[in-house]
């Protein structure tokens, strides 16, 4: 039996779509976590996978049978400039294998080395960048979010060179519904290769909408590709508004970040926000605000755009028609995205549906005005909802008489005691504070893995009210607070 039950169907697509390349090989791998249960849903024994030779496999060292390691090739709008080549600078599609629940999942690895996609780039990672990927992607599922997952991570023994000198180099080990973006749409789009665009859009049919073909695989709408466009609209208007409803801050929503499957990719510079503003941005190179809490959902619908451009070959071969087909899809992002964004804060203020947006919209600026922690007021709303003293919420507000104004308009909107449950599935107690997150990489970085794996065990039950977990609720205090995070 191969350790891996490996079934790799992108590895059939044509060349053109990734270049075959081995992993590097590094001097001293060390186990830092792997993920035991993720590795029982995916048919991999935990313990070969802590085994030398699966650690020979998360390392890039050596390679199990039935594992055909290759770097993707996709473009990308980064920060609304086009690039035509990115692809797989530093990571390696090993295969695929179909979970437990039925679905195909691929295994990747990254910061494995060198590619033909490469460019500047050393194809490394270093320390920090895995163990925040690690501790996010974890925690963001743990949330209930669809994202991509971590696997495992282990140190290469080998130094990476950052602008701030050497660091520890790191492997992480990623699982994602697949690893096809817009970006990899806009690759082919842009050499007009539009045999390779319906190619990839049937695959991604095929592997994430199947409900866009008949049961006898044939197409049930006359327009398979509009339907497989309207899924994709739904699934990134579905995301966005969850991200927002978790005060999430992706920080580099580029076409090539942005997955077709609907999960959460590519955990850089993204962050939780602590004080709540529309404005937050966290990654340290965006100077404009482009990629804001705020401005998250005008972003998902730019890139929505950017992939329909690609797929218009395909949805009619008068090319005025296809726009005018693309145009009526995308024009129900708006009033969808909204309805879902509503929805989600209805449940985390516990409000009825008729209750009106502008009681949500006041709150949301009485914090913004007022540097209010996001992840405590919900919290401690929840307390007031379920019966105890609404002291502790007010106490968040500097100036309380605004906020006092709009808690008894609230009062008179807000759900009977028995609509608590939903606001409590709603409003999580814990988050990956920041500055959590940063000590527990300090930490590493000094050779105690003792704090990232507490930090990540807390994560893990995200919604649950524990005493002993108050350390980790607290928000950063003022000389704590974490004001960028970086990629790389
Ligand atoms: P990202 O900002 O992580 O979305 O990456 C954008 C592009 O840069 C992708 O093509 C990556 O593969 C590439 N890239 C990022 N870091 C490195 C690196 N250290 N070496 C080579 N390529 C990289
Ligand atoms: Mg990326
Ligand atoms: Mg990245």
């Amino acid at each position: 039996m191969p350790s891996i039950p490996f079934d790799n169907t992108y590895a059939q697509l044509p060349e053109r779509f990734y270049v075959k390349q081995a992993a590097a090989q590094v001097p001293s791998p060390d186990l830092i976590q792997i993920n035991r249960a993720l590795a029982e849903e995916l048919f991999i024994d935990p313990d070969w996978l802590q085994s030398p030779a699966g650690i020979g496999m998360l390392s890039g060292n050596d390679m199990p049978e039935g594992a055909d390691p290759l770097a993707q090739a996709y473009a990308g709008h980064q920060f609304g400039g086009f690039v035509p080549e990115l692809g797989d600078g530093r990571a390696l599609l090993l295969g695929e294998v179909v979970a437990r629940h039925g679905g195909r999942r691929d295994i990747q690895l990254k910061g494995s080395g060198l590619t033909p996609f490469s460019r500047g780039g050393d194809g490394k990672a270093a320390l920090g960048p895995v163990l925040r990927e690690y501790l996010l992607s974890e925690a963001m599922h743990a949330l209930g979010v669809p994202t991509t997952r971590a696997l495992a991570a282990v140190t290469t023994g080998e130094p990476v060179f950052r602008q701030d000198g050497p660091l520890a180099g790191a492997i992480f080990t990623r699982v994602a519904a697949s690893h096809i973006r817009v970006g990899t749409f806009q690759y082919f789009a842009a050499q007009r290769d539009t045999a390779a665009v319906r190619e990839l859009a049937d695959y991604a049919i095929a592997r994430h909408y199947p409900e866009c073909l008949g049961t006898s695989g044939q197409p049930v709408a006359a327009a398979p590709y509009l339907a497989f466009f309207r899924a994709v609209i739904e699934s990134q208007a579905q995301l966005v508004a969850h991200w927002m409803a978790l005060g999430f801050i992706h920080g580099v929503m580029n076409t090539d970040n942005t997955s077709i499957s609907g999960e959460t990719i590519d955990y850089g510079p993204c962050a939780f926000m602590d004080a709540f503003h529309p404005d937050c941005v966290f990654s340290s190179i965006d100077v404009q605000g482009r990629y804001a809490w705020g401005n998250q959902p005008n972003i998902a619908y730019w890139n929505l755009t950017r992939l329909a451009e690609t797929l218009l070959p395909l949805f009619d071969p008068d090319q005025d028609k296809a726009v005018a087909m693309a145009k009526l899809e995308l024009d129900t992002f708006s009033d969808r995205f909204s309805d879902l964004y509503f929805r989600r804060f209805r449940e985390k203020f516990g409000l009825a549906d008729d209750a009106p947006d502008s009681l949500i919209q006041d709150a949301l600026s009485l914090m913004a005005n007022q540097s209010v922690d996001y992840t405590l007021f919900f919290r401690r709303l929840t307390q007031c909802a379920s019966g105890e003293s609404g002291g502790l919420l007010s106490d968040l507000f500097d100036d309380p008489e605004p906020f006092d104004e709009w808690f008894s308009v609230w009062s008179a909107h807000a759900l009977p005691h028995g609509a608590v449950d939903r606001m409590r599935s709603a409003n999580p107690v814990l988050i990956p504070r920041n500055h959590r997150v940063e000590q527990a990489i300090a930490a590493a970085y000094a050779g105690d893995f003792s704090v990232f794996h507490r930090l990540l065990g807390v994560l893990a039950h995200p919604y649950d009210d524990q005493a002993e977990n108050e350390p980790y609720e607290r928000p950063p205090t003022p000389d704590e607070v974490v004001h960028a995070t970086f990629c790389g």
